[in-house]
């Protein structure tokens, strides 16, 4: 792998709990040390004990229960690399207090905030597929983007995880939809929020990392920092294609990345 930055994180790992992912969080573990990354975060989807989205998140009781248990026993193996207890926390209008008083509860290291749903339509699901012939595309990319807004106004969040991940599955709005996306890093910027390079999108339809490269050299000239995730489900997706990524900041002038440890944020020069 390339080491142009000095520092290597995948703050963006799933666990079998959220039933889509499969492996042990120690394989996740061997797999990080084998692919050089000097740290690492597991962020599942977060429980929300209102039943919001069931299928795809663990139950509230597993939060204490079985993730911290499982993860703190990952940590104590040998510290290489640095494991650290995130969760991907999903925003929906209207369960703002739910998800501070989940959030409030547990000492997590780092909060990703992400929308997976607009209004009831899972967007990001094979299931929902279908759903993209029939909206009209610019009304969709222009409600993605609000909505990511809306999330990072409201300050529950560290990191935005995959912005433009409306793009998942390569259907587009006929307008070019940047300024969507500038406003959004510009309401970052504002809110001091960091944002996640993710890789999963190069093993999507659109081929593409999160956000597009060329948004990084704007998020770069705004001062938003970075962090990076491969969203992986399986211990294999662990540091996936972080060649690219590593190669896509760099290019963006990005020199940086951020840590995270109980939500204080600490930056970490790359060279
Ligand atoms: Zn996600
Ligand atoms: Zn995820």
């Amino acid at each position: 792998m390339r080491r142009g930055l000095t520092i290597l994180v995948d703050y963006h790992l799933h666990t079998k709990l959220c039933k889509h992912a499969q492996g042990e969080p120690g394989d996740y573990l061997v797999m990080a040390k084998q692919k050089g990354l000097d740290e690492i975060g597991f962020a599942d989807h977060m429980p929300v004990p209102t039943g919001y989205d069931a299928a795809h998140r663990m139950e509230i009781g597993d939060l204490e229960k079985v993730y911290f248990t499982e993860l703190r026993k990952t940590q104590k193996k040998d510290g290489n690399p640095t494991v650290r207890i995130g969760i991907e926390a999903d925003f929906v209008p209207g369960l703002e207090d739910v998800l501070a008083g989940v959030l409030s509860g547990f000492p997590f290291d780092y909060v990703l905030g992400s929308v997976h749903f607009i209004g009831d339509w899972g967007f990001v699901s094979r299931k929902g597929v279908g759903e993209y012939h029939r909206r009209n595309m610019d009304e969709v990319f222009r409600e993605y983007f609000a909505l990511v807004r809306e999330a990072a106004r409201t300050g529950l969040f560290d990191v935005m995880a995959h912005l433009d991940l409306i793009k998942k599955y390569a259907y587009f709005p006929d307008k070019t939809y940047d300024p969507w996306v500038w406003r959004t890093l510009e309401v970052m910027a504002e809110y001091d929020l960091c944002l996640e390079v993710n890789s999963s999108g190069l093993r999507a339809p659109v081929g593409e990392i999160y956000p597009g490269p060329r948004f990084l050299s704007l998020a770069r000239r705004l001062g938003i920092p970075i962090t990076l995730g491969s969203d992986a489900h399986r211990p294999g997706e662990v540091g996936w294609a972080f060649d690219r990524l590593v190669a896509a900041v760099e290019e963006a002038g990005y020199d940086k990345i951020c840590l995270f440890h109980k939500r204080k944020r600490m930056e970490v020069s790359l060279h």
